[in-house]
């Protein structure tokens, strides 16, 4: 069997693209598993282009085939901020706890009707000698008041849906369902197919 290299190092990305590619034709590892080191400066201007910057270096590092993606927050009323800096929003310094205190501290006393916001992401595929593809999903949802739940990972516990729920209070299952991710790599798999 084919295998296909998780082009990332965060852990709450890596759980969900398990789950995701659980019924493809591949052997899905890890840069962990194969003991490979990239860190990739993402220097694009979009989602597309450090998603592929992601994938390629990965793909690169010795296993032919990689898929990425690249993903961020977009908060209408903060002009759609954190957006592609969302790993990085408040500086290298904070986690993801911080991450959510400063957003919430910045959407202070809007209402909900002005807490709009939506998760993006790019899934790109990319191997040795073949062009890469590109693959977006997009989740929906309101910046809530305060955390609540524990499960997934970055934003997810201020992540609103339109039932009152945040996305970290969903079943594994639900999030892949909904998510942003679970839609661009249900987009991809056909995709994937052709390569097994
Ligand atoms: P990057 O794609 O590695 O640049 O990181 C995207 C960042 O956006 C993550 O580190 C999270 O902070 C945030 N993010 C992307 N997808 C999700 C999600 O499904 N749940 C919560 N936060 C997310």
């Amino acid at each position: 069997m084919r295998s296909l290299l998780l082009a990332t190092n965060n852990p709450g990305k890596v759980r969900e693209f398990t789950r995701l590619l659980a019924g493809l034709p591949f052997q899905v590892v890890t840069p962990e598993d194969r003991g490979i080191n990239v860190t990739v400066d993402e220097t694009g201007s979009t989602y597309e282009q450090n998603a592929r910057l992601k994938a390629e270096a990965f793909a690169r590092a010795g296993v032919c085939l990689a898929l990425a993606d690249d993903s961020g927050l977009e908060v209408d009323a903060l002009g759609g901020a954190p957006g592609l800096h969302s790993a990085r929003y408040g500086g290298e310094g904070l986690d993801d706890r911080g991450r959510v205190i400063l957003l919430l501290h910045n959407l202070k006393g809007l209402p909900p009707d002005r807490r709009k916001a939506r998760f993006r992401a790019v899934v790109v595929v990319a191997g040795c000698g073949t062009e890469a593809r590109s693959f977006e999903g997009v989740f929906e949802g309101a910046i809530a008041d305060a955390p609540r739940g524990n499960d997934g990972f970055g934003y997810d516990p201020v992540f609103l849906l339109p039932d009152g729920r945040t996305a970290a209070e969903l079943p594994p299952g639900e999030k892949d369902r909904l998510s942003h991710r679970g839609i661009a790599v249900r987009k991809a798999a056909a995709y994937l197919e052709t390569l097994a």
